[in-house]
C-alpha cells in the first residue's frame, strides 16, 4: 500500500464525514443523529462531522423507509459521494420499512435502492448505537473491516441504477 493511500485511509478512519439523507423518516432517527453532535456525546471530538454537501462526504447515513418522492434524490446523492463510500441504514425504517411497510408511497427498504453496508437497528436507535455504527462504517472505509456482499440490482454508485 502506498504511503498516500495509507494516509488517506487513516484520515477516513479518524475523521469520517457524514451526509445525512432523510428518505421519508418521521424525524425520530434524525433527532437521535443530531443528539450525537450535542455536548453529551460530542462526536466531533472524534473527528466525525455532519457535512452539508454529499460531494465532501465519506459516509451516507439514510433514515426513513425510502418514499417514492425521495428515491430519485437518494440515488443522485449516492452518485455524488466520492468513492470509496459507505452506506449506513439508520433505524428500522431503512432496514425493513418498519411501520410504513405496505404503504403505496414507500419503495424501500433501502437495500432495494442502495448497497447498505451497515445497519443500526432501533426505532429510533440510541446515540451510542449510532456512534458504534459510524465506527463500523469508518472501519469499512479504512479497509479494516470487509464490506458486505451486495446484490447487483442496486445502484452502481455512478449516479443511477
Ligand atoms: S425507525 Fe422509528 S424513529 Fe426512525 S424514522 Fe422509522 S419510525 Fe421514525
Amino acid at each position: 500500500m502506498s504511503m498516500l493511500k495509507s494516509l488517506m485511509n487513516t484520515a477516513r478512519r479518524r475523521s469520517p464525514w457524514l451526509f445525512h439523507a432523510n428518505a421519508g423518516s418521521c424525524n425520530g432517527c434524525d433527532i437521535e443523529l443530531v443528539t450525537c453532535l450535542t455536548p453529551r456525546y460530542d462526536v466531533e471530538q472524534l473527528g466525525i462531522r455532519l457535512e452539508a454537501s454529499p460531494r465532501h462526504a465519506d459516509i451516507i447515513v439514510v433514515s426513513g423507509p425510502v418514499t417514492r418522492t425521495t428515491c430519485e434524490a437518494l440515488e443522485t446523492v449516492y452518485g455524488q459521494v466520492p468513492n470509496p463510500k459507505v452506506v449506513v441504514a439508520l433505524g428500522s425504517c431503512p432496514a425493513t420499512c418498519n411501520v410504513f411497510a405496505g404503504s403505496p408511497t414507500v419503495v424501500g427498504p433501502l437495500d432495494r435502492i442502495l448497497p447498505v453496508d451497515v445497519y443500526v437497528p432501533g426505532c429510533p436507535p440510541r446515540p451510542d448505537a449510532i456512534i458504534a455504527g459510524i465506527a463500523e462504517a469508518a472501519a469499512i472505509l479504512a479497509g479494516d473491516k470487509p464490506r458486505p456482499v451486495h446484490n447487483s440490482s442496486q445502484t452502481s454508485g455512478e449516479g443511477g441504477r
